[in-house]
């Protein structure tokens, strides 16, 4: 933000809300204040766009999380897509849709994403105020890449590697849902998500040829990838990295993870990825097959296949 810009806006309630976001965001947000947003994008690079959109009873409840986590969140959750293509933060923008008693809370929700943009190193470009019958949160992130990952590029005998530790998200849930608090662990991983955008970097030059977060669930997402890429995939579920007190079932089908799962070589040198991150990079299956040889997802148990588990369709499915 400039003071040019911070001028620049006229009077009413609208721009008084935009004035105390701004000014909480300080140097964290750029360009506000002109019709639209100008970004750089390297020489070489590609422009990467994705939106996503955090609706109140929908995908969180007030009372789960503070007005600051809910902003976070939204954030974190919009650029694990960035993540997936592995694609480098350019800018976002936050569009709003707000009650009168989230707008008693805008300070709050302007921390939020103040966090989010100074600890994801993502500025803030631009953004949209609008008045609405619930919280309705809008994070367009744009980013650059040179070499894309899709979800497409899997290649025969590759495997199919997964980040970190699989299961928090859906332990908090089911303790949220229940009533309980759940452990901070669990609590961290569902309020404060990390998106991989340094790993997803990291897995694109090292040889990974797919790649999708996980929103869904990791089986349901690696069925995702396994149709893109028009293969047949094998998830072992008993190689599924597993946080402190999750089952393999918690960790199948726990959504909203926001973890990486990629197809890349055998050979990759994981110790080498938790040397630099401090997460496990996990082989938990292969692609066994592509093109016309049976496509799809097979889950398997000790090597025996099992039913795919059910996938994660927020608290509310
Ligand atoms: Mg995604």
């Amino acid at each position: 933000m400039t003071a040019d810009a911070n001028f620049a806006l006229g009077p009413g309630a609208e721009f008084d809300t935009v004035r105390v976001m701004l000014a909480r965001w300080g140097a964290l947000a750029s360009g506000v204040g002109d019709d639209a947003a100008l970004l750089d994008v390297p020489a070489g690079s590609r422009l990467v766009v994705s939106t996503d959109t955090s609706v109140e009873n929908v995908h969180f409840r007030r009372e789960w999380l503070s007005a600051e986590e809910i902003a976070y969140r939204s954030v974190a959750a919009a650029l694990s897509d960035l993540a997936a293509m592995a694609a480098a933060p350019l800018g976002m923008v936050i569009a709003l849709s707000l009650t009168d008693q989230w707008r008693a809370q805008i300070v709050q929700l302007a921390d939020g994403f103040a966090v989010a943009s100074r600890n994801l190193g993502i500025p803030i470009v631009g953004g949209d105020l609008t008045r609405g019958s619930e919280l309705s949160i809008s994070i367009t992130v744009l980013g650059s890449v040179e070499r894309p990952l899709t979800r497409g590029g899997a290649r025969l005998g590759d495997a199919l590697w997964v980040t970190g530790r699989l299961g928090g998200p859906l332990l908090a849930l089911r303790a949220l849902e229940s009533g309980a608090a759940p452990k901070p662990a669990y609590r961290a991983r569902f309020a404060q998500p990390a998106p991989r955008i340094r790993e997803a970097q990291w897995l694109a030059a090292h040889g990974a040829t797919s790649a999708i977060d996980i929103s869904d669930g990791v089986a349901a997402d690696a069925s995702h990838l396994a149709a893109a890429s028009a293969s047949r995939m094998i998830l072992e579920l008993d190689r599924l990295p597993l946080m402190l007190g999750a089952t393999v079932e918690d960790a199948a089908s726990s959504g909203e993870e926001y973890e990486l799962l990629v197809t890349a070589p055998g050979t990759l040198d994981h110790r080498a990825f938790e040397r630099e991150f401090g997460i496990p990079l996990t082989a938990v299956g292969h692609v066994e097959a592509v093109g016309n040889h049976g496509q799809g997802l097979e889950t398997q148990n000790r090597s025996q296949p099992v039913p795919l588990p059910r996938g994660h369709s927020h608290f509310s499915g």
